[in-house]
């Protein structure tokens, strides 16, 4: 099949492929994974620096004394970079797989944390690796509630999709039987500990509207067939995961989609080249291939596809489509309704409780499990009932500490050091909201008119805020965790805004939304763009609302999704 696909154009043979991918992160990788499976030549193209598995991890077996800082960052490494320090990831071991805040600016009309991984591999390395399915109740929101657009699909479209996802990146979680989180196919779960188990029953008994079950994320708990053929092991519960993972422990898109897509000697990556623009050709209404800057010589080169996949994550991909013009589109690639880069929402993280809890003396904390407890939204499920739009789910951990880390061990000298081999005398819980934010036109991003990067590209313009309806999802979020946590017996509950910034979240979605409507959309059902069927937009860009659950899982599903359609698209001789 892939010989009847591919462009044999002399002229350009060199540089032709049928399929252009941008960006090799998690959406990206998946893109690839799934075109190169079905036999098309494809090229992915990534602005960052190569990043080979296991040997570009240069800290990930360091012990902390071996840091000259035991991890933490210099004054300096910080003053420099305000915006990447604002992401809890960002540490002394991690930084080579950030973006510094100098190479790479944009423009905050207000403020907004842009957390970004320029790198083969994108963020896949330094995410946090939490999946959740979305539900049919969030797929519903936008048309039940009112606002965005109608989802042009439901969660039955979607389902074996995640179900492919799923099977292959390795997801650990429990069969908890949950509508609002539907179950997936997954590895053994993680244990909660003895409090979390606690505050599971507590919170069950008090709350018969609301579930608690254990986090769900990319971890190999028990590898299968399909993971160990992608080289990967179990994983081994070190939580260092952000410094990559030797074992491919975690889903990566350098540990798993790229070598698979390698494996299938159909992919071609080139690293350190900077996706301009994607080319329009007027006399076919289709997009023939994209321009490149070469990172580092500054060269233009040009590439030639059938189909392209955007996957620059979510306000790149904006970017790169505004920055896209030509005669029919002087707004940008398929704007032709003028809401390319309005609708950008995010994950309103601004919620956090601290308390104690006592009674679990006798036990302590083993092993360094990646993931927490899960509540999924209980607000607003099945009818409108707050005062506010939609609800927000919520993540609770508990852990002891050490004698040493609490007011009461010593503070300083010998003693110190012997407190902090003692546990401490009580658990620390926290807990934290993750609130689905409302997509508007004036949360919009745009291309700054006269000011462009090292690369001639210009820079971003952020211009995304929270809203009233935010501040009310806070102030609930706020109260009822400190009320569960109470009926939980839980002390010293602390409950507060921590003041995040919009997109510290690192959840940025829209710009580039699905829907029915081309007058309202940007891309119809199966991610393509209304006026530009052969180019398809899969990140984070293509959301029309957030829903409440860690996002990526669900660009992977609508990824591997689209992509087939595409596959089936170029054998019928519709792209
Ligand atoms: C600390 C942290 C924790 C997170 N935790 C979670 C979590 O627990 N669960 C979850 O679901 N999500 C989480 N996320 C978010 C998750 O990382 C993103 O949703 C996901 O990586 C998005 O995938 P993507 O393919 O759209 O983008 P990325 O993975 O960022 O990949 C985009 C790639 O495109 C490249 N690129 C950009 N512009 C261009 C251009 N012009 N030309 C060529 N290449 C380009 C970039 O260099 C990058 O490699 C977290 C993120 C961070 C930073
Ligand atoms: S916890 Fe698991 S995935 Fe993370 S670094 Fe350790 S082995 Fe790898």
């Amino acid at each position: 099949m892939a010989d009847s696909l591919h462009i044999n154009n002399r002229a350009k043979a060199q540089n032709t492929y049928d399929a252009i991918v941008i960006g090799s992160g998690i959406s990206g990788g998946w893109a690839a994974k799934e075109l190169c499976d079905h036999g098309l030549k494809t090229l992915v193209l990534e602005r960052g620096r190569d990043v080979k598995h296991i040997k570009d991890y240069p800290t990930t077996t360091m012990d902390i004394w071996e840091f000259p800082h035991r991890t933490r960052l210099t004054t300096k490494l910080s003053q420099e970079n305000p915006i990447a320090d604002s992401c809890y990831a960002f540490d002394e071991a991690t930084q080579h797989f950030f973006v510094k805040d100098k190479e790479h600016p944009y423009i905050q009309e207000k403020p907004f944390d842009w957390i970004r991984g320029y790198q083969v591999g994108g963020k896949s390395l330094i995410w946090a690796r939490q999946t959740q399915r979305w539900s049919k109740y969030d797929f519903e929101g936008p048309a039940r509630d009112g606002f965005a657009v109608d989802w042009p699909i439901r969660y039955e479209d979607l389902a074996p999709w995640y179900s492919h996802v799923e099977k292959f990146a390795g997801i650990s979680g429990n069969k908890d039987g949950v509508e609002t989180l539907p179950d997936g196919e997954f590895l053994p779960p993680w244990e909660m500990n003895c409090p979390e188990k606690h505050i599971q029953e507590k919170i069950l008994a008090k709350y018969k509207d609301r579930y608690v079950v254990q986090g769900r994320c990319a971890h190999l708990t028990k590898p299968n067939d399909v993971h160990l053929q992608q080289g990967r092991g179990q994983c081994q519960a070190r939580n260092i995961c952000y410094r990559g993972c030797p074992f491919g422990g975690y889903f990566s898109s350098n540990s798993s989609t790229l070598p698979w897509a390698f494996k299938t000697g159909n992919l071609t990556l080139r690293p350190d080249s900077v996706v301009h623009s994607i080319m329009y050709d007027e006399k076919t209404n289709k997009a023939i291939g994209v321009k490149v800057i070469d990172a580092h010589s500054k060269q233009e080169l040009e590439y030639y596809a059938r189909i392209i996949f955007v996957n620059a994550a979510c306000l790149n991909s904006n970017l790169v489509l505004l920055n896209s013009v030509s005669n029919r589109f002087p707004n940008g690639l398929g704007n032709d309704n003028g809401l390319l880069g309005k609708y950008i929402a995010f994950h309103n993280y601004r919620g956090n409780i601290n308390a104690s809890i006592e009674g679990f003396e006798d036990k302590i904390d083993y092993g360094r499990r990646p993931t927490a407890v899960m509540m999924p939204n209980f607000r607003n499920v099945y009818k409108q009932e707050m005062d506010f739009l939609r609800g927000y789910m919520v993540h609770y951990s508990a852990g002891r500490g050490r004698m040493g880390d609490t007011s009461e061990g010593a503070s300083i000298g010998g003693a110190w050091k012997d407190s902090l081999t003692e546990p401490a005398p009580y658990w620390n819980v926290f807990m934290m909201m993750q609130g689905e934010t409302i997509p508007k036109a004036s949360n919009e991003v745009k291309l700054s008119k006269d000011k462009k990067d090292d690369w001639g590209v210009p820079l971003l313009v952020a211009n995304v805020d929270y809203d009233a309806n935010d501040e009310k999802l806070l102030k609930d979020f706020l109260q009822q965790g400190s009320e569960m946590l109470e009926a939980a017996g839980c002390k010293n509950i602390n409950a507060f805004d921590n003041g995040r910034r919009p997109g510290n979240d690192i959840h940025e979605m829209g710009g580039v939304r699905m829907g029915k409507d081309p007058k309202t959309s940007l891309l119809n059902k199966w991610n393509q763009l209304h006026s530009c069927s052969n180019v398809f937009v899969t990140d984070g860009a293509c959301m029309v609302s957030t829903g409440t659950q860690n996002p990526s899982l669900t660009f992977m599903a609508l990824t591997a999704r689209a992509a087939n359609h595409a596959v089936d698209e170029l054998k019928k001789g519709n792209l």
